[in-house]
């Protein structure tokens, strides 16, 4: 049998990369704008783009592919408005994406993995495991799909959704390119937050990209100890490699960086933890969003007091330290991450 080639994912590509295909199958090379505004108008095929000529559109559908996302699930929070999706893609792999309405602007949560290989111990989207990446295209469509759905605008994007981003660095890279492309959605980087579970090397390697993102590292514990019975990630790169990447992350990029603190009743939210926390990032760049641990049916662990909240909070204050405790939205809509992907495979 004759082997099948691999058709190109279109929509994960440049405009000029886009305009080199087009030429290397002997067409002109203006066409190749025009097909880069029509992938971003949503078409499912080559053939509802109307005016691009038809022997274009038949080279094109011979080596190229338009990936595709549909709407297995969607719930909207009844309190704030916020919509979850539950989206099944081309193999049938499923992933999340959550909508929020805040005063700065409607932010989108992404997924980036199709599941997770990290394990943190609080975490649903580790539960069935890791399936595979997510393309370029995959991430696109997720906010295409979604401002199609509710005929409105994206404006601030989180990648906070299922999976590592770092562990999938070539093609989040790729996508934050994308998504800024004046032609594309034009999505400002500004306007893009990265949340790491801490993979050292790759945020050094994300320093020298020159990407004006803001880096979100998610901490969650003071000491290498603890950090390693949550986070399996802390027995790779410890706690102490992880600051000094962050120390050499703010120094090359000016800018700050927001460690991200889930507050775990009787885990990590002692007075003791947070003076800990203070010590460790005291005169960094940095900004401290502590989150009251969402539920996770699979798991047994309860979120902190309000009280250890207010004494944790005002500790790390003590430091000089900015510090936030994350409001939570689409609370009856489960919106944390994981949980309806996790309920649906099981
Ligand atoms: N893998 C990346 C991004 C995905 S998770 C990371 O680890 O940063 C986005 C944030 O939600 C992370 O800070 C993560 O630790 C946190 N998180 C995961 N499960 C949670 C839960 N049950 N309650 C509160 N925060 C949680």
């Amino acid at each position: 049998m004759a082997e099948q080639k691999a058709m190109t994912d279109i929509l994960s590509l440049f405009p000029g990369e886009i305009e080199e295909l087009i030429v290397s199958i002997g067409e002109k090379r203006f066409r190749a704008s025009q097909v880069f505004s029509w992938l971003y108008k949503g078409v499912k095929s080559f053939s509802d783009m109307s005016n691009i000529p038809k022997e274009l559109i038949a080279k094109l559908s011979e080596s190229a592919q338009i990936k595709s996302i549909s709407i297995e699930e969607k719930f909207v929070s009844q309190i704030d408005g916020t919509v979850k999706y539950l989206y099944r893609l081309d193999d049938g792999e499923m992933i999340e994406t959550v909508f929020m309405r805040y005063k700065h602007g409607n932010t989108i949560c992404l997924s980036t993995q199709a599941g997770c290989k990290m394990g943190c111990d609080f975490c649903a989207s580790t539960i069935n495991g890791f399936r595979r990446n997510l393309l370029p295209s995959e991430m696109l469509l997720q906010i295409m799909c979604c401002e199609r759905d509710l005929a409105e605008k994206v404006s601030n994007i989180v990648l906070m959704g299922i999976g590592e981003p770092l562990d999938n660095y070539d093609n989040v890279v790729r996508f934050l390119r994308l998504v800024n492309n004046e032609k594309g959605l034009n999505i400002g980087m500004r306007h893009i937050s990265l949340s790491t579970c801490g993979i050292a090397d790759k945020i050094d390697r994300l320093a020298q990209e020159n990407l004006p993102i803001t880096l979100s590292v998610s901490l969650h514990a003071s000491d290498q100890k603890k950090r390693e019975e949550i986070m399996p990630v802390a027995r790779k790169w410890s706690l102490e490699q992880l600051l000094a990447s962050c120390r050499q992350y703010i120094k090359k990029t000016g800018r700050r960086i927001s460690f991200e603190y889930a507050l775990i009743s009787g885990v990590n939210d002692s007075g003791e933890e947070a003076d800990r926390l203070g010590k460790l990032l005291s005169g960094m760049l940095c900004h401290v969003n502590l989150i009251p641990v969402n539920p996770v049916k699979e798991k047994s662990f309860k979120k902190s007091e309000k009280s250890s909240i207010e004494v944790f909070t005002r500790t790390i204050e003590k430091y000089r330290i900015s510090v936030t405790v994350r409001r939570r939205l689409g609370s009856d809509i489960n919106a944390s991450c994981g949980q309806l992907r996790a309920n649906h495979s099981s």
